[in-house]
């Protein structure tokens, strides 16, 4: 029996609606498989835990975690509590920082029975993997002067291990799927960091001979994505044109309510993070409208990661066929409640 520890951080919003569900899913799985355990320990950060102890999560929570195989989160932020910024960097970013957590993946395909916005789907299926840690997302920068003088500098910073170390990883992925990546720059317009990305790309991508390239301009790659995803195999990007592309590759697949996420820490030296590509949609908290298959799928993830592949197939079937026969939420064109998604999923696991 192979057993892996899981702290499981549901959060706030939909993500105390999906997470419960993803675990029943989880337990089913495991029981009619029979030969792997998940010993989960649920952990209530939040908002409400916010409200309560004035930190998102426990000065040590860090060291809470870190003996974990895999941390499974559902959606964080509930901004008529606490503003995001303070329930983002506390508990998220906190963990994928913390963790070391320098490559977000985040797949995007097409499923038989589910309405694209694309007229013509044809059958896609890619992977975007994004640098995870700085790129523009960085706290360089400054604002000075003000009124009409007024000056907002944001640097971008991109260093070499970790444009290299997302590199690897896509390389790495590419080898076990269509054995292609392309690259997403805009190097004909920011004159720094976009010139060193291509050329540590095209350094990489010496030591990956048997590996097809194109390095595209975000721009063109974006009206890619919507006209030809099909053509993509596995897409490396920075933080930022990452963060574009995988929404994009949400919107795609019919609904952000899908799409899955995993922040992986590429040296093994702490967990790796499992969350929905979604936040905590208070919109349409509490009325059973969430849509459990982003979170589903996300476990799935989990699963490929901790070496589960036979489990994970299954429960990739499993997520095939509820929505091959339409069994799907609201976001999806259909009329199922979460608890009719996960009812439908056990039954056919
Ligand atoms: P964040 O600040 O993290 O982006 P958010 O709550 O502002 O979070 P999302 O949670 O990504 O934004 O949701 C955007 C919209 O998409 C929501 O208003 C919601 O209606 C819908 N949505 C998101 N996730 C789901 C889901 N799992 N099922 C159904 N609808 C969803
Ligand atoms: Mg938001």
């Amino acid at each position: 029996m192979n057993t892996y520890t899981i702290a499981s951080i549901a959060g706030d919003g939909i993500g105390k609606e999906v997470v419960p569900a993803a675990w029943r899913v989880l337990k089913t799985l495991e029981r009619v498989q029979g030969d792997f355990e998940l010993r989960v320990t649920d952990f209530p950060w939040s908002c409400d835990y916010y409200l309560e102890h004035g930190r998102m999560m426990p000065e040590d929570g860090l060291s809470q975690l870190e003996a974990f195989d895999a941390v499974f989160l559902g959606a964080v932020g509930n901004p008529s509590l606490v503003p995001d910024h303070i329930s983002l960097w506390g508990l998220l970013i906190n963990i994928r920082r913390g963790f070391e957590q320098q490559i977000n993946v985040r797949p995007s395909r097409q499923f038989e029975g589910l309405t694209s916005p694309l007229a013509n789907p044809n059958q896609f299926n890619l992977m975007v993997v994004r640098e995870n840690s700085e790129g523009e997302y960085s706290e360089v920068g400054g604002r000075m002067y003000s009124g009409e003088d007024e000056i907002a500098i944001q640097n971008n910073v991109f260093s070499k291990k970790a444009v290299k170390a997302a590199m690897d990883y896509a390389f790495q992925m590419a080898e076990a799927r269509k054995g292609h990546v392309t690259s997403a720059t805009k190097s004909n317009g920011i004159v720094f960091s976009m010139p060193f990305w291509d050329e540590v790309f095209n350094e990489v991508k010496e030591r990956y001979p048997e590996i097809g390239t194109k390095a595209e301009h975000i721009d063109a790659l974006a009206a890619a994505f919507v006209t030809k995803p099909e053509k993509m195999d596995v897409v490396v990007g920075s933080n930022l044109f990452g963060d574009i592309l995988t929404d994009i590759g949400a919107a795609l697949m019919g609904s952000i309510g899908i799409a899955p996420a995993a922040n992986i820490n590429i040296n093994g030296k702490y967990p790796s993070m499992f969350e929905p590509v979604h936040g905590s949609a208070p919109d349409i908290e509490g009325q059973g409208l969430a849509n459990p298959l982003g979170q589903l799928w996300t476990a799935q993830m989990m699963l490929e990661h901790l070496g589960e592949n036979k489990a994970a197939q299954t429960l990739m079937n499993a997520i095939e066929h509820v929505i091959k026969d339409g069994i799907v939420t609201k976001d999806l064109g259909g009329n199922a409640s979460t608890e009719e998604v996960v009812k439908a999923v056990e039954e056919y696991l």
